[in-house]
């Protein structure tokens, strides 16, 4: 199915996981014992009574103990789904793929029929779905269409302890729904002691406990703290693997790019102590991972092999991985921050707290009795570590989340139940750059460029992009563009090909910027007739592209139910910068006179990314889509622009007034260079007129 992508993988992928393969087949027997030996097995008959007796219900129960897979079947067997789907929210992507797809297989039906899922871009549902699992995020979207939600009679909000925006979200809204729909039950759970909050803020109703099934875990620190946190993982499982007993290794790494990198040096110091050395099978966990490979993880390892699951903090609490004993925690999590003044959300690689510290290291001790190495010192852990997480929405921007809101008439955020309420400086941000999106209007009320923002599956800065190119008349081009920054590493560049590889890359590179390079890449590959052999000869990820062209569709499919004209601009790129100014003009950026470039809004000094089309082209102005923090903060996906353009597509934001006045004078100087050419020239100046936002 996913033939070229496959193909390109690196050796050490190909290898184990055809290895991996050929063993663990499950017979469906063993499969009902499995789920009667769930902790949660023992309980179903309170559960369902608990169910049946209260709207609303907190599950709380460790990891593991059955949640998420077979309280839904409970309920579909106890006849809960007969008027109505039982959905589940999971805050992760591939959480919801693969639960939906053990689901299935323990209820003996074809994915997609009775039990389905639904993620962004991807609708796996049928006429016959009585069981959907989907993201957080999707509901947030259903119940913006019909605040009732009445395709369904039962809601678990699962993994709520996660905290994600949308889950805190819908927590505020089905509040509102529940009250008007008496037969919706909403069961929300977690798997920590966030419990009571829980029920405080759900009208104190019941909590329902799974007792746990759990080993003691012997807890290991670090004598020093480790400068490497990689490098001292990766010994830290060698050590594991050639002198600890029996039993499987997980670590848990910040991200993609690291845990691929992480998996190839294992692969190699593997192959280099030779075949003496007991199997090591290596498997990577992490969101973009194909669901191919996601069925993987849950297989056993052969006898006298070990498994080594390397996995981001979804096998914190999302995924279950049976058969482990051991549990690597570096101490690290990539996260999203925010800071509401600068305007500017980033991933930045943090400490996790005490309580994720804790989660982590219980995953030892499911099976029997284990060990967790953790790669920090004990006093780092006591004085430096938060005790909780912070929760998502008052460390992110909540632009989406307000467009969400006003889309379904709520216009007093301030006084929103938020069971945590965002920063009260986040929620200005957001509506200012709302307005000066032009979705809000001086009121601060939705307008009709807003609605039509909402309709869409994007960030408003990248919808903003897609609906103003209907107007430039190059919707063909940006809908490429918006669907090739949708997926990651268009490219492929492996260690030992680099150079071959950019030059491949070089080939495609468009003198404008990055955007033209990814919309040329995919033309590319259309000529091509979308040939996977195209994509190994060109070093593009075939299956990323594929991804990027699913994506085109389902955008294309809203953009014809909303009437949004298909038009080209053939080579006149012009429109396609233009348009690219109008969703992220707060993205400008201006050439440092002494090294770099600085932010226009808040002058953060910023660079090319090495990768960049524009890397030894340095205009004065550009765009970039992103900023990625590693020794330096680098802007990824860059194009060049005209200033002109920039006031042209977003005057609102260049006129519009900052509550802080020290600011607002910074943000005018910034500004100030931008309106040199149109001096005299009354339509361009700052004037005068300032709309008051707050
Ligand atoms: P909880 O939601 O309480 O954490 P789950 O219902 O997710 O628990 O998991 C229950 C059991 O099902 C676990 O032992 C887990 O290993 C197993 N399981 C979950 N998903 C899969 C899968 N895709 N393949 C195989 N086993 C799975
Ligand atoms: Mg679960």
């Amino acid at each position: 199915t996913n033939g070229g992508g496959r193909d390109k993988d690196p050796e050490w992928k190909k290898t184990l996981f055809s290895k991996a393969t050929s063993y663990g087949k499950v017979t469906d027997l063993s499969i009902q014992e499995q789920r009667r030996s769930l902790p949660v097995f023992k309980l179903r008959t309170n559960l369902i009574q608990a169910v049946s007796e209260n709207q609303v219900l907190i599950v709380v129960g460790d990891t593991g103990s059955g949640k998420t897979t077979q309280m839904t079947q409970y309920l579909y067997e106890e006849g809960f789904a007969e008027n109505g789907r039982i959905g589940c929210t999971q805050p992760r992507r591939v959480a919801a793929t693969s639960v939906a797809k053990r689901v299935a297989e323990e209820m003996g039906v074809r994915l997609g029929q009775e039990v389905g899922y639904t993620i962004r871009f991807e609708d796996c549902t049928g006429p016959d779905t009585a069981v959907k699992y989907l993201t957080d995020g999707i509901l947030q979207r259903e119940i913006l269409v019909d605040p009732l939600l009445q395709a369904y009679s039962v809601i678990i909000l699962d993994e709520a302890h996660e905290r994600t925006i949308a889950t805190d979200v819908l927590f505020g809204l089905l509040k509102k729904t529940i009250r008007a729909r008496p037969d919706l039950k909403l069961i929300v759970t977690s798997a920590t002691l966030d419990a009571e909050k829980f029920s405080q803020y759900f009208f104190n109703c019941p909590i329902f406990t799974i007792p746990g099934r759990t080993f003691p875990v012997d807890v290991l620190y670090a004598k020093e703290p480790e400068s490497d946190y990689l490098d001292a993982s990766l010994v830290t499982v060698m050590q594991i693997h050639l002198f600890e007993p029996a039993g499987d290794i997980l670590l848990f790494l910040t991200g993609q790019e690291e845990i691929d990198t992480s998996c190839e040096i294992l692969f190699e110091r593997m192959k280099a102590l030779g075949p003496m050395v007991p199997q090591l099978i290596i498997l990577p966990v992490y969101s973009a991972l194909p669901s191919d490979m996601q069925s993987k993880i849950f297989e056993p390892a052969p006898p006298g092999s070990r498994k080594i699951v390397i996995s981001t903090n979804i096998a914190e609490t999302s995924v279950t991985i049976d058969g482990i004993f051991y549990v690597i925690d570096p101490g690290f999590v990539k996260q999203g921050a925010y800071d509401p003044k600068l305007g500017m959300d980033s991933l930045v690689v943090t400490p996790i707290s005490q309580a994720q510290a804790r989660q982590r290291a219980g995953r030892a001790g499911r099976t029997g009795p284990g060990k967790c190495y953790r790669l920090y010192t004990e006093a780092a852990y006591r004085n430096e570590m938060l005790p909780n997480t912070i929760p998502e929405i008052q460390r992110t921007n909540l632009a989406n989340t307000v467009l969400t809101l006003k889309a379904m008439g709520i216009n007093d955020l301030l006084h929103f139940d938020f069971m945590d309420p965002p920063p009260v400086q986040t929620l200005l941000t957001a509506l200012e750059q709302l307005y000066s999106l032009n979705a809000l209007d001086d009121e601060g009320l939705l307008t009709r460029m807003g609605r039509r923002m909402a309709e869409l599956p994007l960030d408003p800065a990248l919808a903003k992009m897609l609906l103003i190119s209907v107007d430039l008349k190059c919707s063909e081009e940006i809908l490429t563009i918006v669907s090739m920054l949708s997926v990651p590493n268009i490219f492929y560049r492996p260690k030992e090909k680099q150079a071959v590889a950019d030059a491949r890359r070089a080939k495609f590179q468009q003198p404008e910027g990055d955007h033209l390079t990814l919309l040329t890449v995919f033309n590319g590959w259309k000529a091509s007739n979308y040939s996977n052999s195209w994509c190994l000869e060109q070093y593009v990820q075939a299956r990323s592209i594929r991804r990027s062209q699913d994506i085109r569709k389902q955008l294309l499919s809203f953009m014809d139910r909303y009437k949004h004209d298909m038009v080209s601009c053939g080579k006149n790129y012009t429109q396609v910068r233009r348009a690219i100014c109008a969703g992220f003009f707060t993205h400008a950026a201006k050439k440092d006179p002494t090294e770099g470039y600085k932010t226009l809004v808040e002058g953060t000094p910023v660079f090319i990314h090495p990768s960049s089309a524009l890397y030894n082209k340095s205009p004065e102005w550009l765009i970039y889509h992103e900023l990625v923090l590693t020794t330096r903060e680098y802007m990824r996906e860059v194009t060049a622009v005209e200033p002109k353009w920039l006031v042209e597509v977003a005057p609102r934001f260049f006129q519009v007034a900052d509550a802080n006045k020290i600011s607002r004078r910074k943000r005018r100087e910034r500004i100030e260079p931008l309106l040199k050419p149109y001096e005299g020239h009354n339509d361009w100046r700052i004037s005068k007129v300032r709309h008051n936002t707050s």
